[in-house]
């Protein structure tokens, strides 16, 4: 069995060039979306951004999780989780109902909001490129070394690395080794990563169960008491931040 492969990024190493952005959006054949990247969010055409926090950068995109929450509660079986760790996407199976949208924990998912017959945009950590044996085309494109791939057990043991070499250099935790039960995309920073913009205080365990009964409401999962409240908030925000994203798709439609 092909080793499960992921990404590295090392806020700490970025700076801020953009050759990841431009890269993904060349692989991916994906529209110009901003003149100014630093500017740019995530999109139905923009599958990674980096995101300038003062002095700092912070790039985003799927996290490639190992138990996929999207994947979940898919009705339709639309996600799957690849033997390489990319979670990808069958549009042919997906009917549109955005749960995915809704579950993930890392608010990740796009929807083409303004195309006849839409699909659920996301990155698929070049998944084609992966099964042949290629890098990431981010990674292959940052001049740093801030956006490494590899094996996972190479990048985590790297990470762990970094930590121990250079304390003071960084904040000492991996993100996205264990938030919501982790995934396949590694994060090091220098400051606690709620100052870069990544979702706080994610329950170590994979949300997939909790999320689907959320969803469903099901009475039983009241006996998760607060986990319960903090999930139903989570979602409610979530629904009207995708409202909010549908609006201004909507109006930039109408500006045209
Ligand atoms: S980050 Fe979100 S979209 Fe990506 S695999 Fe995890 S749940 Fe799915
Ligand atoms: S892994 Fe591929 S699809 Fe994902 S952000 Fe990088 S270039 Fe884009
Ligand atoms: S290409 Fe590398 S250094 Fe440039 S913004 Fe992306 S991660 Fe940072």
């Amino acid at each position: 069995m092909s080793k499960q492969k992921g990404l590295l990024y090392d806020s700490t190493m970025c700076v801020g060039c953009g050759e990841c952005y431009n890269a993904c959006k060349k692989q991916n054949k994906l529209k110009d979306t901003n003149s100014d990247f630093l500017k740019d969010h995530l999109s139905a055409d923009t599958y990674t951004v980096v995101e300038q926090h003062g002095d700092l950068y912070a790039r985003k995109m799927c996290m490639h999780c190992t138990k996929p929450t999207c994947a979940s509660v898919c009705p339709v079986g639309a996600f799957e989780k690849s033997k390489e760790g990319a979670v990808i996407y069958d549009a042919e199976k997906c009917i549109g109902c955005r749960y995915c949208m809704q579950a993930c924990p890392h608010q990740i998912p796009r929807y083409e909001w303004s195309s006849t017959n839409p699909r659920v945009r996301k990155c698929i950590m070049c998944h084609d490129r992966v099964a042949k044996g290629l890098p990431s085309a981010c990674s292959e494109a940052c001049p740093t070394g801030a956006t490494k791939f590899g094996d996972m057990d190479e990048l985590i043991a790297e990470a762990k690395q970094r930590l121990k070499d250079s304390p003071d250099t960084y904040y000492q935790h991996i993100y996205g080794l264990e938030e919501a039960g982790g995934g396949n995309v590694l994060v090091l920073a220098s400051v606690p990563f709620e100052k870069l913009g990544y979702t706080p205080n994610l329950p170590k365990e994979a949300l997939p169960e909790l999320t689907g009964r959320v969803m469903e409401k099901i009475p039983t999962i009241v006996a998760a008491g607060g986990v319960f409240l903090g999930s139903m908030h989570w979602l409610t925000k979530r629904k009207n931040q995708i409202a909010r994203e549908k609006r201004d798709e909507q109006l930039k439609r109408n500006e045209h």
